[in-house]
């Protein structure tokens, strides 16, 4: 049902390869961020996944789009898409074919995000899913304190006469601070990546709260506003030339033993992440009932810990998307 090709994984029977950066093929792209990005030129995705894709600079060729929730005929099998909870957009691929099902989960996390449908797991014979976080030190706390903690932040920064900088990845994460930000009622100054993905998230007719505002970033709008901006900005003269600044970064990898040392740079690392911790792992891989798990996209450990569970399980370090864990902490994710 399921094969490992120099190109990545493929399901024969609907002829497609999930995920892969190249193939002589249809890939079916999972969400719109880059280490998903494809050179093929036949592609399934949502319509969403489509749009922020051609935004991003993904070369138009054929295709496809489907979105979440019907069957549809791929080759010999029939593919269903759901919402993966990631980012907009994001999505789970479920196949049926005459020997079982497989599910794909790509990047998926099972706690509300504003602009995707919280991710419900359908059942399946075989699970591919990530395990960014699949180390049991990664055990988000729940989203409401994290988020409450960032607002904290930026009050005292702003009661001190400081600017709140707020770092996070332009697609998706962005959007979801911006979002807490202008809930609380903080007016946001934003990054030009970050501010295009915004648009891009409004054009598709996401909606943020009204209690603040958010304006693209020009030098000198900064005063009495958050600057939301992208991880690596915080190294930039747009940062490091800012009196007073305070910097908060958000990352699943503050909890990493070397978050510490790695973002001493920052003045707070909060566990904000799209991503499922190592508890929403564990539950998905048993929620899917799968009978045969294979992990791609993170901690090789976490197979293991699902063989200690009775399930069987392997991981596909081969995976040739598999970005490594350096690059994901760079990425802020
Ligand atoms: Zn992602």
């Amino acid at each position: 049902m399921l094969e490992l090709t120099p190109h990545g994984l493929h399901l024969p029977a609907a002829a497609l390869w999930l995920d892969a950066a190249r193939a002589p093929g249809r890939v079916f792209v999972s969400h719109a961020h880059g280490d998903h990005a494809t050179a093929s030129p036949a592609v399934l995705c949502t319509p969403e996944t489509a749009a922020i894709g051609a935004r991003r600079g993904l070369r138009p060729g054929d295709v496809r789009t489907q979105p979440y929730g019907d069957w549809h005929p791929h080759g010999d099998a029939e593919v269903m898409l759901v919402s993966a909870g990631h980012t907009l957009g994001s999505a789970m691929l479920l196949a049926r074919e005459a020997r079982g099902t497989v599910l794909y989960t790509g990047d998926f996390k099972r706690r509300p995000n504003p602009f995707a449908p919280t991710a419900v797991v359908p059942t399946c014979d075989v699970l591919v899913t990530e395990c960014t976080f699949g180390h049991p030190r990664y055990r988000f706390p729940p989203d409401a304190e994290t988020i409450e903690r960032l607002v904290a932040f930026c009050r005292d920064a702003l009661a001190d006469g400081g600017v709140p900088v707020v770092c996070a990845y332009p697609f998706g994460k962005g959007q979801e601070a911006l979002h807490h930000l202008m809930a609380a009622g903080f007016d946001v100054a934003v990054h030009g990546q970050i501010a295009a993905m915004t648009e891009a998230h409004e054009a598709l007719g996401a909606r943020f709260p009204e209690a603040g505002r958010w304006q693209r970033y020009a030098r000198g709008t900064v005063a009495g506003h958050v600057l939301l901006t992208t991880p690596a900005s915080r190294r930039s003269p747009m940062v490091t030339t800012l009196p007073r600044r305070r910097v908060c970064l958000l990352t699943g990898w503050a909890l990493h033993p070397g978050a510490r040392n790695l973002y001493r740079d920052c003045d707070a690392v909060l566990p904000l992440s799209d991503h499922a911790d190592f508890d929403e792992l564990v539950a998905t891989v048993r929620e899917s009932g799968a009978r045969t798990v294979f992990t791609v996209h993170g901690d090789a450990g976490f197979a293991g810990h699902l063989r200690g569970l009775g399930i069987d399980a392997t991981h596909l370090a081969a995976h040739p998307n598999a970005a490594p864990d350096a690059v994901q902490l760079g990425l802020g994710l």
